[in-house]
């Protein structure tokens, strides 16, 4: 390994530990937890562990911390104009506040600047081996992981160091998840995933469709209503389309009081309806299709401007594509559109390469984890996922809980074994359970959880932990 991380820091050295299967030397790194990534997941599970007196290192394919937020990386998703969806206090750690002079819903380059931040403040880096890409992850030994690493990029050669335990923090938002639709490959304009978006020069002057209602797709179709000389917004079906202010305040901090006060999801839903009507009304008046769903079945969409540009005319509401052809697209209501550029805004799906897909419960292939509290796999203790949730409210809280846990429950291991075996039974029996009311089902929705039943889940197992 290249002197890769960036203070320079040397290499674990291999010890006497037999080869691996391949023939190569393994390093012990004894006691070590490591964890994969350094975005926000990451970061927090760094800071967690070492306050739990784990020695981690912690590997990041990246030359930076940031993860996602880091616009410089390379399979980060974020435009020029992206801000947060989930607004400042809901999203940020619970240990270390954004400033207030922050607006209630900051850029991306201010997000950054909170990671590097927190990372200084907590004195993370030196526990991270930058432009380190982990290549497999094994278990041996029972509940110990040989983890196979290069530099990035595939350069130098491989080495594998044997770990305690392994947190997964790669996070799920940045493999694309791609449509297939006859005649695509003939079709003469040009065609790009949402995650390939960064600049509104990429639509200036030209005839757009957007496909897809999620945030990012709704984001892109208003960023197209300004830029482009033609804007379709393609939808599965109709969505209800939050506003991000209620109230004068960020929606998601109204809707977590309501939440807080245990209010039922039939009246939540309700009050939504009500506010929806008192303030956009009946959005199929606009030409956009009637949701075929309640509010709260789907993950929110947050975006007080979609709606006001389909009124002004520069957003075409179209339904699903139905076939492409090289001089455009039919539509699946039969009409014709012509646009020059195409922009799938259609989602992400989580990708673990570097582990073998059972290990973490996928066992129809899927690429769907089943895991408890979306974290812990079944019959492996000392391994967890942190970050794979889709919240209706700020990832970061949740995936700081997400590490205390795996770090307690890490600890008890080595205090009161007996009891760390029956929370792991605990894990094996909660597998696959969910933390949302009822959504529709589709690999958009595998991972959406609200973020008090999350949290309160989160809680009993603390308790359960500690034996209260
Ligand atoms: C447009 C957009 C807007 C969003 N808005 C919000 C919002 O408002 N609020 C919110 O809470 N969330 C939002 N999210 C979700 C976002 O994913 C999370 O906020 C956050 O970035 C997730 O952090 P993470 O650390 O889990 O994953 P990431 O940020 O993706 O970080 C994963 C890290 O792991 C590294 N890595 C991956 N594989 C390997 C490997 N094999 N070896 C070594 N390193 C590896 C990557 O390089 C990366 O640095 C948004 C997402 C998008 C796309």
């Amino acid at each position: 390994m290249s002197p890769s991380t960036e203070h320079g820091r040397p290499e674990p050295e291999p010890t006497t530990l037999p080869a691996n299967r391949d023939g190569r030397p393994v390093s012990d790194r004894g006691d070590t937890v490591c964890v994969i990534g350094a975005g926000a997941s990451g970061l927090t599970a760094v800071k967690n562990l070492t306050e739990h007196g784990f020695g981690v290192d912690c590997y990041e394919r990246e030359t930076g911390v940031g993860g996602g937020w880091n616009w410089r990386h390379d399979r980060s998703p974020v435009y020029a104009s992206t801000h947060l969806i989930s607004s400042r206090p809901f999203t940020q750690f619970p240990d270390f506040p954004m400033p207030d002079s922050w607006p209630d819903y900051p850029h991306h380059s201010q997000l950054l600047s909170y990671f590097e931040r927190y990372a200084d403040h907590f004195d993370l880096r030196r526990h991270i081996w930058f432009g380190t890409e982990v290549v497999r992850v094994e278990p041996v030994d029972g509940d110990r992981w040989d983890v196979t690493t290069r530099s990035t990029g595939g350069y130098g050669p491989e080495r594998t160091s044997r770990y305690a335990a392994v947190l997964v923090a790669n996070g799920h938002n940045w493999s694309p998840k791609l449509p297939r639709y006859e005649g695509l490959e003939e079709f003469r304009g040009e065609v790009m995933h949402a995650s390939s978006y960064k600049d509104p020069a990429q639509l200036r002057g030209k005839r757009v469709l957007v496909v897809g209602a999620g945030n990012t797709g709704c984001d892109l179709a208003v960023e197209a209503a300004q830029q482009a000389s033609r804007c379709w917004h393609s939808t599965r079906r109709g969505y209800w389309y939050a506003p991000k202010y209620v109230l004068g305040r960020p929606a998601d901090q109204v809707n977590d009081a309501l939440l807080a006060l245990r209010v039922p999801l039939r009246l939540r839903q309700w009050l939504y309806h009500c506010t929806l009507r008192l303030t956009v009304g009946d959005l199929t008046r606009f030409g956009l299709p009637k949701p075929d769903h309640r509010v709260y079945e789907t993950h929110p969409i947050a975006n007080s401007q979609l709606v006001y540009y389909v009124g002004h005319g520069e957003i075409t509401p179209v339904p699903e594509l139905a076939r492409f052809h090289p001089g455009g697209v039919t539509l699946t209501d039969g009409r014709e559109i012509d646009p020059e550029l195409v922009v799938f805004a259609t989602g992400y799906l989580p990708r673990f390469e570097f582990l073998d897909p059972g290990v973490l419960g996928d066992a129809d292939g899927s690429g769907r984890p089943r895991l408890w509290l979306h974290a812990f796999p079944p019959g492996h203790p000392t391994l967890a996922v942190v970050g794979l949730l889709q919240p209706d409210s700020g990832l970061f809280t949740l995936a700081h809980w997400q590490s205390v846990l795996f770090a307690r429950s890490l600890r008890l291991r080595r205090e009161q074994p007996q009891r760390a075996a029956a929370f792991a039974s605990r894990a094996a029996a909660g597998a696959g359970e969910r933390y949302a009311g009822k959504v529709k089902d589709s690999s958009r929705h595998w991972f959406e959880v609200g973020h008090v039943d999350y949290l309160r889940a989160v809680q009993r197992a603390l308790d359960e932990l500690e034996g209260k």
